[in-house]
């Protein structure tokens, strides 16, 4: 048997972890260090070496795309076709085992996954018709609530009555919230966990037979398991030594969101027969890029402690880029990229990493003002785009007359004189009888309280989807897509609308239909699902797959956190400010602080060749203009590894580890209106006037080749003449 290819291209200590014999394995070890790759080869030498059955495997990774590609590697690495083998997200293998067993987990066969947006609009809904008002209960925080008591394992029956107030609140929207959803056959993410995790639980002969059947299970990134997705694990690998997890502590950048960095230590507890491997050499980035990152992440407390080294050489400096605001940030960035690109490399190992969504927007814009192709990973996901999400709807629809959330985004888009009094009391009955909105709105109609017009519009509505439901039934997937926005007249009312992106709009659904011709059902299917259910849960679930196709070069834009375990020659960590990056959120905790730390550790660590940091003197961000200080992380690197660029020459006075030049003096006094000073970028100008004080204090001045600007004093480099 040839296993050249499988470790061949190892050394000793990942070899070691991929040939183990079959027992609970821990690899930790900081970014780079093949962890993944481990696991890919690991997978290979059980099925090549160890017999082991395709369908014995499972492997759980962070997020779909990761997925993906684990997949393609072990196919190439062993020739054969994988579809056996259950690689995926904790979602997507938990929406499997619920659509297999939907009844054993009390789901109506047709259950609906619904994405975050789609529950906070249920329970955007919810409050309003428990009349809570949204200013004291914002939905985002309800929302917040019911996910991380999901996360916990938490029910709303387990939770204890108390006497505070605003816990018994909750408790109270938590419950209406868990019935509506029962209703309406809807499923949020963290449901599916949760459910996944008590259907193998309350289940014996079920969770014997997942036990038997998966005799080696993998985990990516296990420093990012949250308190459901462990017990899941234990629940399927109990008293047994099956479980390969690789992880990093330095890379846990999920606490936010309920991820338990502790899982590490329970697992070493849990399973006492483990072996533990550390691997310590780094084959992803330069010498400098490494250092940088090992650095900053020293700054933090509490850690495991490992320091990564590589024998790949020093390599460039990196870089420091202050602009003056958003769009010089992004001009510079877009300018460097088509150097790269002009100078023969790709653009898909070009990465542009932000800390929060809306940053994308400014580097959006100038890579489609140069026709640079791009690719936005989350954010602005094209099933998250309101046309599509309208086309879903009714397609939801067709296939669940009780998804309430989806009769009520479309039962008057188009409008067709269904007015919100109609809607009102749709809801009331809804609400007062128990029933679905579909069957509401069949009770309204035989009330014959409605005007003629409105009940015939209510009834066109009802018979529209039936009718759909019913004359599709043979076609394929995307011609039943394509008949939908048809006949729903979707496509017209955005063909009609000249405003608002109508044009986009119709390439949207345009590419919803060609997503449907596409839409790889022979893979995706394995539960006998309906064609049309899969393409929505793939949905659903899908995250972050926007624009462009795979295989188009394009420039890879998205949040740190979506960048995790991936890698590019070429990395921009854009918005390093205070504030941004870190967050504003986390400056005054620690705990936080240090996560967002780790945060700046996966970023730097994500770079193979060229790392660029940038930050902007001041930023319009969500509407508002600030005049940001470096973030600190740029002052933890040390100066001799850092070099600032400035646009046309290149400076190696390095100012990251500088503290912010210390003004002429903290008081207004000594400015005076009409005195000229010298900037470094923006040269001399004349001081019009100042206001503020303290940190705040702003000083407005005439450039000679600039015109007028704000600047804060506390940052401004300036020198009077
Ligand atoms: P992260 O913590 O960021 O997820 P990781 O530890 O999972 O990183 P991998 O992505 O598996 O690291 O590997 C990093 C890079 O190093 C990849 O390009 C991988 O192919 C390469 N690599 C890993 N091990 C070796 C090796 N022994 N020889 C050559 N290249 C290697
Ligand atoms: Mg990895």
């Amino acid at each position: 048997m040839d296993v050249t290819s499988i470790i061949d291209s190892l050394n000793d200590a990942q070899r070691q972890a991929v040939t183990a014999p079959s027992q609970a394995m821990l690899i930790l070890a900081g970014a780079g260090s093949g962890k993944t790759r481990v696991l890919v080869h690991r997978i290979a030498w059980q099925i090549q070496v160890g017999g082991s059955h395709a369908h014995s495997i499972m492997a759980v990774t962070f997020t779909n795309k990761a997925a993906k590609e684990m997949k393609a590697r072990i196919e190439s690495l062993l020739n054969i076709p994988t579809h056996n083998l259950w690689i995926g997200t904790f979602h997507g293998i938990a929406h499997r085992l619920l659509r297999r067993h939907a009844a054993q987990a009390k789901l109506p066969e047709t259950f609906q996954v619904m994405d975050s947006g789609d529950q906070l609009r249920v329970i955007k809904r919810l409050l309003n018709s428990l009349n809570f008002d949204d200013s004291k209960w914002p939905p985002r925080e309800v929302q917040w609530f019911i996910n991380a008591q999901k996360d916990e394992g938490i029910r709303a029956k387990h939770m204890l009555e108390t006497n505070d107030l605003h816990q018994r609140q909750m408790l109270l929207v938590y419950k209406a919230y868990e019935e509506l959803c029962t209703r309406s056959g809807l499923v949020d993410f963290a449901e599916l966990l949760l459910r996944g995790h008590e259907l193998l639980r309350d289940n014996p002969d079920l969770l014997e037979f997942y036990q038997a059947r998966f005799r080696h299970i993998h985990v990516d990134e296990f420093q990012d398991t949250n308190t459901i997705q462990y017990a899941w694990l234990r629940l399927l690998t109990d008293g047994k030594d099956n479980l390969f997890v690789v992880g990093d502590d330095d890379q846990s950048i999920y606490g936010w969101r309920g991820a338990k960095i502790e899982n590490i230590y329970n697992f070493q507890k849990h399973y006492p027969n483990h072996q533990v491997i550390k691997l310590e050499q780094n084959y992803r980035s330069t010498g400098t890029i490494l250092k940088v990152a090992n650095k900053i992440i020293a700054n933090n407390t509490g850690r495991m402690g490992k320091e990564l080294w590589t024998d790949a050489g020093e390599g460039e400096p990196c870089s420091l880029y202050a602009a003056f605001n958003e769009q010089d940030e992004a001009y510079f960035v877009v300018e460097r990229i088509r150097t790269w690109v002009n100078n023969g490399g790709l653009r898909s190992d070009t990465a542009i990493l932000y800390r929060s969504n809306a940053q994308s927007r400014q580097f959006e814009e100038k890579l489609m003002a140069t026709a640079t192709p791009y690719r936005v990973y989350g954010g602005l996901r094209f099933f998250d785009r309101a046309e599509i999400k309208n086309a879903l709807a009714y397609l939801r629809l067709m296939s669940n007359r009780d998804d309430d959330a989806s009769f009520e985004r479309v039962i008057n888009t188009p409008t067709r004189g269904i007015g919100a009094k109609a809607i009102d009391d749709i809801r009331e009955i809804a609400r007062d009888q128990s029933l679905s909105l579909w069957a509401a709105a069949i009770v309204l109609i035989n009330q014959r309280t409605m005007s003629a017009r409105a009940t015939n519009a209510l009834i066109g509505f009802l018979e529209l989807i039936k009718a759909l439901s019913v004359e599709t039934v043979d076609l394929e997937l995307y011609e039943k897509v394509k008949r939908v926005v048809e006949k729903t007249r979707l496509m017209e009312l955005y063909q009609k609308e000249k405003m608002d992106k109508g044009e986009e709009k119709v390439e949207n659904l345009e590419e919803l239909v060609n997503a449907a011709r596409l839409f790889n059902f022979d893979q995706e299917n394995e539960e006998g699902m309906s064609e049309l259910d899969l393409f929505l849960t793939h949905a659903a679930l899908e995250s972050g797959d926007s624009q462009g196709d795979d295989f188009e070069d394009c420039v890879q834009l998205m949040t740190i956190h979506s960048a995790k375990g991936l890698e590019f020659k070429l990395v921009f960590l854009v918005g390093m400010e205070e504030g941004l990056f870190p967050s504003q959120q986390s400056v005054d905790d620690v705990a936080r602080l240090e996560e967002e730390r780790r945060l700046c550790y996966v970023g730097m660590t994500r770079a193979m060749k060229q790392l660029y940091l940038t930050y902007a003197e001041s930023r319009r961000l969500y509407g508002r203009e600030s005049y940001p200080r470096p973030s600190r992380f740029l002052r933890e690197i040390p100066a001799e590894l850092i070099q600032e660029v400035r646009l046309r020459a290149t400076v190696s006075r390095p100012v990251a580890n500088s503290q912010p030049k210390t003004p002429i003096s903290t008081s207004t006094g000594s400015y005076k209106a009409g005195q000229r000073v010298h900037h470094d970028k923006f040269g001399e100008g004349i001081v019009l006037q100042i206001e503020g004080s303290g940190a705040q204090e702003r000083v407005q001045i005439n450039f000679k080749q600039v015109g007028v600007k704000w600047l804060m004093l506390a940052y401004a480099k300036l020198d009077v003449l």
